[in-house]
């Protein structure tokens, strides 16, 4: 015990002695826009290309900072995620996208699907799934309608993916494999892994109408996914051409800056 006392007392004055980092700064700041309830969503919608019905939205936060105004995510969200503070961040999101979901629904009286991306570190929580099913308890989010986007990186630890996946599935949340394409995995876990839509990377999109090898690539990654019995939905759709060779290609869905930019829920209601 005693040695512990020394340890702490060593601890705090090493932190007395150098002045505050850029990161403990930085955490402090998230920490604190936290509980000031600086964040906020914004979402984007999501379109049917054949049909060109609005499906649903994916939830994107922003720091709105009092005095810098709004952060982009790139510039919070990776030192959130290695310093943990996206756990906490994370619920928030969970909560508000529910709510926000419910608010429309009660308001419209129609349903669509709310996408809410889920850090890999987030899977480390136990208490994941149980977290999420008090959130939608809570909300009254019908959990047929969340859809959490995953990246690749979570094929790092299969069998604890395979688990959570499978127990999201249990409680009747649906998966998304978010940036397709461009992790280091390999294919293999499609298989295993209960997904209900692959998101093909804007990088892939981004120059379709005319690099040769992104318009072979998409056409192998849509060919795939309509093979597996899942969707497909190209994000980072800037123009009528790309869309019209995503139709050509037989993707499902769309979403990018042609369709729609991510906006407040205000502008959301316009379109439901
Ligand atoms: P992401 O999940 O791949 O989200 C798509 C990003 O592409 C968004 O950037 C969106 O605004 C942007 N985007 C949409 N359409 C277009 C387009 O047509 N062209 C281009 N160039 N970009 C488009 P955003 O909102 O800045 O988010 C960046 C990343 O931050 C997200 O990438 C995601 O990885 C992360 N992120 C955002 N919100 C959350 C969150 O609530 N939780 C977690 N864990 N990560 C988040
Ligand atoms: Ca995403
Ligand atoms: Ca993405
Ligand atoms: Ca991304």
């Amino acid at each position: 015990a005693k040695n512990q006392g020394e340890n702490l007392y060593q601890f705090y004055v090493k932190e007395n002695e150098y002045p505050a980092t850029e990161h403990v700064d930085l955490y402090r700041k998230l920490r604190k826009a936290l509980d000031n309830n600086e964040f906020v969503l914004v979402y984007q919608p999501q379109y049917d290309i054949a049909s060109k019905e609005f499906i649903g939205v994916e939830a994107l936060i922003r720091w709105n900072h009092p005095e810098k105004g709004l952060i982009s995510p790139l510039q919070f969200i990776p030192f959130a995620e290695e310093v943990g503070l996206i756990v906490p961040i994370g619920k928030w999101v969970l909560h508000e996208a529910c709510k926000q979901w419910r608010l429309w629904m009660d308001h419209f009286g129609r349903t669509f699907k709310m996408s809410v991306n889920l850090s890999s570190r987030q899977m480390y929580e136990p208490d994941l799934i149980e977290l999420m099913t008090q959130i939608l308890n809570e909300t009254g989010m019908d959990p047929h309608y969340l859809e959490i986007e995953v990246t690749e990186s979570i094929t790092m630890n299969l069998d604890r993916a395979t688990m959570l996946l499978s127990k999201l599935k249990g409680i009747g949340v649906s998966i998304s494999i978010d940036d397709f394409g461009t992790g280091f995995s390999s294919l293999a876990y499609l298989k295993n892994f209960p997904i209900d839509r692959i998101k093909i990377d804007r990088t892939f999109i981004k120059d379709l109408s005319n690099d040769i090898s992104d318009q072979n690539i998409v056409k192998t990654i849509i060919a795939l996914g309509i093979n597996l019995n899942l969707k497909v939905i190209a994000e980072g759709v800037e123009s009528e051409e790309q869309l019209t060779l995503l139709n050509d290609y037989g993707c499902h869905e769309a979403q990018g800056y042609f369709l729609g930019l991510p906006m407040s829920a205000d502008h959301i209601a316009k379109l439901i």
